[in-house]
């Protein structure tokens, strides 16, 4: 990470580009829609000028204070903009949170490499940079469009349970542990999926090999990167329990204290581990000496002498790792008002949940925003102004009905298909979405939970079945997103669950293990109602992740994806809309505050809609709410017209994303 100095760049053409393709003239509203929302990122790129940048760091931090030695530029190749929440260019893109990490995409994609190789490159400097999200010891689910092939295939790299492990993992006394005990323990860690999804992806559609594609997160973990804000307050909210583990707290808190912010933070041990994988491939974790050390480190956490902490053990073992494959499976597919969306069939319900939503608002009117307005620019004259406070309230309320009915289908029905009869092809029928669409009402909300409807018997306007209210999840991940120069996308989220994950980094590995099997229902969440998602021997828990690829006739318009636990699901599906229906620009759509429903009593709100006069009119409707600072960290790219890329990430969220392309070129527009 290094300071969000979020700044723009001015419009330049680099030398021996190829002139803009000319735009292919189709007719199409949906086409047209997003033509406008394109033109109006200019004016966007200009509003973003007064995105405050978060507070830097003292200029030399005391070495001897914090451990941590100061800052070098010698981590960020040369030629490296500026964190930037939106870059327009050819060559490829690439979009995460972090800079270093987008560069470490950029680099591949510059050295001839794919958007798999830079995905996996990206991937693995997040590891570095992001380490509370994302990294080895955790896992994800890629999504990747093969140009050559016009195919969209998927790996499911999920982390599954022990072999032991039965539907009473989380059970002592036939009652479920103590959440905060589960997430902090041996026992919530799953056998990693990350390094078998890198080397899964290579091996299939990557054009380098895992050494290549690792080197430029070796050299940040070897030479380190800048601490920013983010960095430092996420390692606060885990300060009690890193101190606990003398592994995490020698890593993440040098001298015993928190890093400060603008010093650099190595992590020798990574780049060591990165080394092994490049040379022994990921068999050095799958059945090697870092795989040794994970089922140490699980079933005898090492927990510092005098913690004041109950840390159980889990029964992970040897065999388990060997055990391990990622999934090659089917994409989920759903068709909204003329777009194909690609994503995360079960075990995530990312694909069937953000399906069957867009599928309820199929036939809605979602209204678009002013012409060329933005979300913060809002209309000129009163009139206008009231006008689109209607919209955007009419807009808002059959949202958050199509998500809590999603929602509430999503938890009777989705686990591990290896495990559970998951009805993926139903939940996503049209035919189910008009029999739940048809509870929406336009002068009244619904009320939650919602029961569930059957989506191999669907009835229309029912609402008589079981209830079952969503169970809480971690709120941190990782998402990034790549496009190379040939057409290929990829839409990758991966995690380590919550942030900091289990808190237990293996010693001297420097990685932190995830605590993904929380993501589990301890105990059935409905008594009397089976439950898909309970524990199972070799089981994935059910996942929100929703890495997604939008088609239009055939080729790839937009792909994106957030984190955010189960708000990942909603992120996605505003930011969808916000983008398609409502006209907004991508980097805008992606700014525009937040809303989520998951079939709970309250919808939680950002403090932009919460601080609006839309909150009061909802409310007129039977809706309640609940307020939360910050809901998930999108990350996207999008194909224009004439053939450029456009990466776009957050503005502000998470301390702003990086947006990069390979040959920047933004001049505006010229028309299609
Ligand atoms: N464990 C969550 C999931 O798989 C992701 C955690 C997060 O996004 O913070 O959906």
């Amino acid at each position: 990470m290094v300071r969000p100095a979020v700044s723009l760049r001015s419009t330049a053409t680099a030398p021996g580009l190829p002139p803009p393709a000319a735009g292919r003239s189709r007719s199409g509203g949906t086409r047209a829609r997003r033509w406008a929302a394109v033109a109006a990122t200019a004016a966007l790129l200009t509003t973003l000028g007064s995105v405050p940048a978060i507070a830097e760091g003292p200029a030399t931090p005391d070495r001897a204070a914090d451990g941590a030695r100061p800052a070098s530029p010698a981590h960020t190749p040369p030629g490296t903009p500026e964190k930037t929440p939106v870059a327009v260019g050819y060559g490829g893109a690439v979009s995460s949170v972090d800079q270093d990490a987008s560069a470490a995409g950029i680099e591949v994609l510059r050295r001839g490499g794919n958007a798999v190789d830079a995905a996996v490159a990206t991937a693995a400097a997040l590891g570095v940079t992001e380490p509370y999200s994302a990294g080895v010891g955790g896992g994800g689910y890629f999504v990747y469009y093969d140009a050559k092939r016009k195919r969209v295939s998927t790996i499911d790299g999920r982390e599954t349970a022990p072999r032991s492990a039965g539907s009473d993992l989380f059970l002592e006394n036939g009652k479920p542990i103590p959440f905060a005990q589960a997430v902090t323990s041996g026992l919530g860690v799953g056998t990693p999926g990350t390094p078998a999804t890198w080397d899964s992806a290579l091996d299939r559609w990557g054009t380098k090999s895992l050494g290549q594609v690792l080197r430029p997160a070796q050299r940040l973990a070897r030479d380190g990167f800048t601490v920013d804000e983010t960095f430092r307050s996420q390692t606060a909210d885990n300060q009690e329990r890193f101190a606990d583990f003398p592994a995490s707290a020698k890593l993440f808190l040098p001298g015993g204290k928190l890093p400060v912010v603008g010093s650099t933070l190595t992590n020798p041990d990574l780049a060591r581990t990165y080394d092994l994988l490049a040379r022994q491939g990921v068999d050095a974790l799958y059945r090697g000496e870092i795989g040794r050390d994970i089922v140490r480190t699980v079933r005898t956490p090492p927990v510092a002498k005098g913690a004041d902490r109950t840390v159980r053990p889990g029964d992970l073992t040897r065999a388990d790792l060997r055990a391990y494959a990622p999934r090659s499976q089917a994409p989920s597919r759903s068709h909204y008002k003329g777009l194909d969306l690609y994503g995360m069939a079960p075990s995530s319900s990312g694909g069937t949940t953000v399906g069957e939503a867009l599928n309820i608002l199929e036939s809605a009117e979602l209204g678009r925003v002013g012409k060329g307005a933005t979300a913060s620019e809002g209309e000129a004259t009163k009139g206008g102004e009231k006008a689109t406070r209607q919209s955007e309230k009419r807009f808002l309320h059959r949202y958050i009905e199509a998500s809590r009915i999603a929602f509430a289908d999503r938890g009777r029905w989705v686990g591990d298909p290896a495990f559970e009869d998951v009805p993926t092809r139903q939940l996503l029928q049209q035919r189910f979405a008009d029999a739940r669409a048809c509870l929406i009402s336009d002068d009244k909300a619904l009320t939650s939970p919602l029961p569930a409807g059957d989506p191999r018997h669907p009835k229309r306007c029912d609402a008589s079945g079981t209830a079952s209210p969503t169970p809480y999840e971690g709120r941190d991940t990782t998402h990034l997103t790549v496009a190379d120069k040939w057409g290929n996308v990829v839409a990758y989220t991966l995690t380590i669950e919550q942030t900091g994950g289990s808190g237990i980094t293996v010693p001297g590995r420097g990685f932190l293990l995830n605590n993904e099997l929380t993501d589990f229902s301890f105990a059935p969440i409905t008594p009397g109602v089976h439950d898909p998602n309970l524990p199972g021997p070799g089981k994935r828990p059910r996942s929100s992740m929703s890495p997604t690829i939008v088609l239009e006739d055939g080729r790839p318009v937009v792909a994106l994806g957030s984190p955010g636990g189960a708000t990942i699901i909603t992120t996605v599906l505003q930011t969808l809309l916000n983008h398609f229906d409502r006209g907004l620009p991508l980097v805008d759509a992606i700014a525009a505050p937040r809303a989520s429903q998951r079939n709970s009593a309250t919808t939680e709100l950002e403090p932009g809609l919460w601080n609006s006069p839309l909150r009061a009119e909802l409310e007129a409707l039977g809706h309640r709410f609940t307020k939360n600072r910050e809901i998930g960290a999108a990350t996207g790219v999008q194909r224009l017209p004439d053939g450029r890329w456009l990466a776009a990430a957050e503005t502000n969220r998470r301390g702003g994303g990086s947006a990069q392309v390979v040959f920047p070129h933004e001049t505006a527009p010229t028309g299609r």
